[in-house]
């Protein structure tokens, strides 16, 4: 099996498999009280917010779903700059809401202003933004658009954060976001299957006022459920027993001394890059953190390349979509190290010499 440098999912340490492996409780048992109670404060800390964390058993599509149908009264503002973040506006639609977008071009990052400018009509209850968007490595400037936000008390700020939680600081309160989601399988280095999300109490005050919430999304039964340490329907306790133990490994590396080692893998991969004659997909200043998108400026066959590093025993990603053979992604996200990463580059350089 190959080691995982993709965007999602990424590498499972052995002790982190383990943990899915233990023996099952029953989700109305005192053992799972305890388990809940464990994980929900770590989750804070890790978040920096006092909101409630939830649980949920499906991946951040169902989440973001369930966002859009609790939160969404007359009309969202959605944040578009590629695949990711354009699923807010599809998944308005869908959902059978009202919805604006404001699209920059696939690489580009949207700014401040643009958000201000649309926010300043008093038109919207709701503002989407993708944090980290992984389809272009563009990690788009959530502290300045947050700022703009906090202008607007009355708008419920929604963050995408799947391919950047727990590996770049995000402070939940500091920045006012009211609803903070993510699934498990990127920056957590967990399998797929659980999403977390913390809440606002501003956020659980509108879904009170949202008609046609659903049910397995409902924030109003999450809420119910959390004040008994537990949750609506049986959970995916593997993944929670995973979590927790991922929650202390965290704690024990030191958060910081996580969001720093992203860091590291990120200057570390770009340079790698633009050394070996590439250049970065994203526009100057907004690369993310979490995995680097690179421009196929030597027309290599990306594909072949994937292919036969994969046989050196580790596996980076291709381009999405539109820009599937103009890029390729490299991720560095989750438990993944300097050292790792440094191993990968140099199997790709092998390959492409
Ligand atoms: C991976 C990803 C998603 C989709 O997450 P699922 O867990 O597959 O639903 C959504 N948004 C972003 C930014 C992602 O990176």
């Amino acid at each position: 099996m190959a080691k995982l440098f993709i965007p999602g999912p990424t590498e499972v340490r052995e002790e982190i498999r383990q943990e899915l492996a233990k023996p099952m409780i029953g989700h109305r048992s005192g053992e799972f009280k305890k388990l809940f109670s464990d994980v929900s404060p770590k989750l804070q800390k890790v978040l920096y917010t006092n909101n409630r964390v939830f649980l949920s058993t499906s991946s951040a599509l169902g989440v973001m779903e369930g966002a859009i149908r609790n939160i969404v009264k007359e009309r969202s503002l959605n944040l578009v700059c590629g695949s990711f973040s354009d699923r807010w506006a599809k998944m308005v639609g869908e959902c059978g809401k009202e919805g604006d977008t404001i699209e920059v071009d696939m690489g580009k990052a949207i700014k401040s202003e643009m958000v201000e400018e649309k926010l300043s009509s008093g038109n919207y209850d709701t503002l989407c933004l993708t944090h980290n968007e992984t389809s272009t490595g563009v990690m788009n400037p959530l502290e300045e658009i947050s700022e703009i936000a906090k202008k607007y008390p009355d708008i419920v700020f929604m963050v995408d954060a799947t391919s950047s939680m727990s590996g770049v600081k995000i402070d939940v309160d500091k920045l006012g976001i009211d609803v903070c989601l993510a699934s498990v399988q990127k920056c957590f280095a967990l399998p797929p299957g659980l999403a977390v999300f913390s809440c606002s109490e501003k956020a659980l005050e509108r879904s009170k006022e949202v008609p046609n919430r659903g049910y397995y999304f409902d924030f109003q039964q999450f809420l119910n459920y959390y004040e008994k340490q537990n949750t609506i329907s049986t959970p995916a306790i593997p993944h929670i027993y995973a979590l927790n133990k991922q929650l202390d490994r965290m704690f024990e590396e030191g958060i910081e001394n996580r969001f720093n080692r992203h860091k590291e893998m990120a200057d570390f991969t770009r340079k790698w890059a633009i050394d070996n004659g590439f250049s970065l997909f994203p526009e100057e200043g907004y690369e993310s953190i979490t995995l680097t998108c690179i421009n196929n400026t030597k027309g290599i066959n990306v594909a072949d390349t994937i292919n036969k590093v994969k046989e050196k025993g580790m596996e980076f990603g291709n381009g999405y979509r539109d820009i599937k053979e103009k890029t390729f992604r490299i991720g560095h996200m989750g438990d993944l190290t300097l050292d790792e990463v440094r191993e990968l580059t140099e199997a790709i350089s092998e390959v492409i010499k």
